[in-house]
């Protein structure tokens, strides 16, 4: 039997997309050819890029003046190109550090001129999201993380700024109703809510490139992709096309307010056992913990080999907390059903029952 994934990425995806994907490894529609040994620019595949960008662009409720990209090198090489393209020579970005990718993001940006940190939570291990900040009314823009996947906190609301609105929403994607007409740049690694790894969905608002005052290298220009059509160089065309299948999977479910309701279902079952388990403490503070990625410890580590051997049993696979955090992460996104949720919450009470 499958297990149940709890992966915080490389992560779930639903297991009808799976198969299309495994049928298109064999033979790409009826054309005796893999998907994976046909030209990126035949027909067939250029009509699934068309495909992924223009579902990209439904589900997210995109007004016109938005271009959806594929490309590759994960949310991290975004990490630079967001900066090579905006922020100007003798100009200032802005960024709010709420954990490890928050922090590598703003790593990057700091080999390229000026960055102001607006505010960061790194003095309590990351487990809130800092409010009241001031953005600087100069600043080329602001950039923030959705989703903190490692320390399971999420951003609720997001600051009104007039400079352009930057986010990395690689774990939380298509996962919660937003105004994403509001951003400016949304970008996501594929491998934790939408596909596997290897391509990076990013979405520009047009009119806020080519202001930078930069020369940018052709394979760093957002300008140069989108009038390649995310084609300048051969596109990760197994990655995307699974991206599709998911975003058709989405869409047919009923888009982002469909499972936006599964997702916070799944989220209250979970953190519902944290709270009222003695035996369990959740990580991050409760008004901003994630929808996506719960994080919590055991109150007493003694238990560690109990518990562990309780849910491996079950079938469930990828609760081990990053590294940085320890205890457990169950990472609930989009394609994992919520008996999934509920075996993990049995493993819980189980424990409990154990110990009493
Ligand atoms: C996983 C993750 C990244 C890193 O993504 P790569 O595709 O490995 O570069 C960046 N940001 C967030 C929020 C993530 O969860």
């Amino acid at each position: 039997m499958k297990k149940h994934n709890f992966s915080a990425g490389p992560s779930i995806l639903p297991q009808e997309v799976i198969k299309k994907a495994a049928d298109a490894l064999l033979n790409f529609n009826g054309l005796d050819l893999s998907l994976i040994e046909v030209s990126h620019r035949s027909k067939e595949f250029v009509d699934v890029m068309d495909k992924a960008c223009n579902l990209a662009k439904e589900l997210l409720n995109l007004p016109s003046g938005y271009s959806v990209l594929f490309l590759q090198g994960g949310a991290s090489l975004e990490f630079l190109r967001v900066p090579y393209n905006l922020l100007k020579i003798d100009g200032k970005a802005a960024y709010l550090d709420t954990g490890t990718w928050s922090s590598n993001a703003i790593k990057e940006a700091k080999t390229f001129g000026n960055v102001e940190v607006v505010a960061s939570s790194k003095d309590k291990g990351y487990n809130y999201i800092p409010k009241n900040y001031a953005i600087p009314a100069d600043a080329d823009y602001f950039h923030c993380t959705s989703n903190n996947t490692i320390y399971g906190t999420q951003l609720k609301s997001f600051p009104k700024t007039n400079s352009p609105l930057i986010c990395d929403m690689s774990s939380d994607i298509f996962s919660r109703q937003l105004d994403f007409s509001k951003f400016d740049i949304i970008y996501a690694g594929a491998q934790k809510n939408m596909g596997p790894a290897g391509t990076t969905l990013i979405v520009i608002k047009d009119e806020i490139l080519g202001k930078s005052g930069r020369k940018i290298p052709s394979i760093l220009d957002y300008q140069v992709h989108i009038a390649k059509e995310s084609m300048f160089n051969t596109p990760a065309v197994f990655a995307v096309y699974v991206s599709m299948l998911t975003l058709e999977w989405l869409k047919n479910l009923g888009g982002i307010p469909a499972i936006e309701k599964l997702n916070e279902a799944k989220a209250a079952l979970i953190y519902a056992e944290i709270d009222r388990n003695p035996l369990f403490k959740g990580y991050s503070e409760k008004e901003d913990r994630s929808l996506m990625n719960a994080t919590f410890n055991l109150v007493d580590e003694a238990n560690k080999e109990a518990f562990d051997k309780l849910w491996s049993t079950a079938g469930i696979s990828g609760l081990k907390g990053h590294r940085s955090v320890g205890g457990y992460r169950a990472s609930i996104y989009n394609a994992l059903p919520i008996e999934s949720v509920q075996v993990l919450v049995d493993a819980m009470k189980q424990l409990e029952k154990q110990l009493s």
